[in-house]
């Protein structure tokens, strides 16, 4: 397997990853191992619903102080329980402190059907975080402008977050930079026919976070295997190339701003 040497030091955020995933379950320690040697210094993890809580809480527990749990009900869990499962969010949330209501969102690529209550979960999961004074972490599929309008109406000055995965285009990444939030950028940046280096050609890295969204969406080159914390450097090498700048200095500027919103 094709490896990048880098023979420089940076310091790295993963504003989103999956590590409690059953992919993980194996080789958890190994897997962290690698990513803290990769230079990864915090890894934020997002919650999806209630069956995967548990395993979330128990990697948080297990790596205090870098692994970051989130709360929140994923749109592609909205189904026929959706009214308990965002009551377990809101008592929880009231219960202890998360670094995120996330992820949350509308996605119409899989499943339209519960349409309406994905935008109910989503309206009201942003007041949580409003109320909680949390940052949002926004999963958006086929979605895109129906989910900026929907942050749009809430966004009252005290809102923030990130669009976690964009991958879309200029046009909308500015519109979120308008409305205060950061995009999370993974590993589609480096494929070959992404569309994501020519629509981020003009946005600041003052914008930006790195995210890797493991164990989903691997970059090149592991395209087809399972995603971990420690290719985040790939992602950062390949801005790096596209902004014109170092690693390092994108790394610099990306971990300010992930520390920033989870402050
Ligand atoms: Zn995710």
């Amino acid at each position: 397997m094709h490896r990048l040497q880098f023979n420089f030091h940076m310091e790295l955020i993963d504003t989103h990853c999956h590590l409690y995933a059953p992919e993980f379950a194996e080789d958890i320690d190994k897997m962290m191992q690698r990513a803290l040697t990769a230079g990864v210094i915090r890894f934020y993890l997002p919650a999806i619903d209630m069956e995967s809580e548990k395993d979330m809480l128990d990697l948080e527990k297990r790596y205090p102080d870098i692994c970051f749990a989130m709360q929140g009900l994923h749109p592609c869990s909205v189904k026929n329980d959706v009214k308990e499962a965002l009551r377990h969010v809101e008592e929880s949330l009231a219960r202890r402190k998360f670094s995120a209501v996330g992820e949350i969102g509308l996605d119409f690529y899989w499943d339209r059907s519960f349409e309406k209550e994905q935008y109910s979960a989503f309206h009201q999961q942003i007041e949580w975080a409003l109320k909680f004074d949390l940052p949002i972490v926004i999963h958006s599929r086929d979605s895109i402008d129906q989910t900026i309008s929907v942050v749009r109406e809430h966004q009252n000055g005290n809102l923030r977050g990130i669009f976690h995965c964009f991958n879309e285009g200029e046009k909308q990444a500015n519109e979120i930079i308008a409305l205060g939030f950061y995009l999370g950028i993974g590993g589609t940046l480096t494929y070959k026919n992404s569309k994501l280096p020519a629509a981020l050609k003009n946005i600041g890295l003052e914008n930006i976070v790195l995210e890797t969204d493991a164990p989903y969406l691997p970059p090149v080159p592991f395209r087809g295997k399972r995603n971990e914390s420690s290719f985040i450097i790939y992602i950062a090498e390949k801005m790096a190339e596209i902004k014109g700048i170092s690693p390092e200095e994108v790394s610099m500027i990306t971990t300010s701003n992930a520390l920033k919103i989870f402050s």
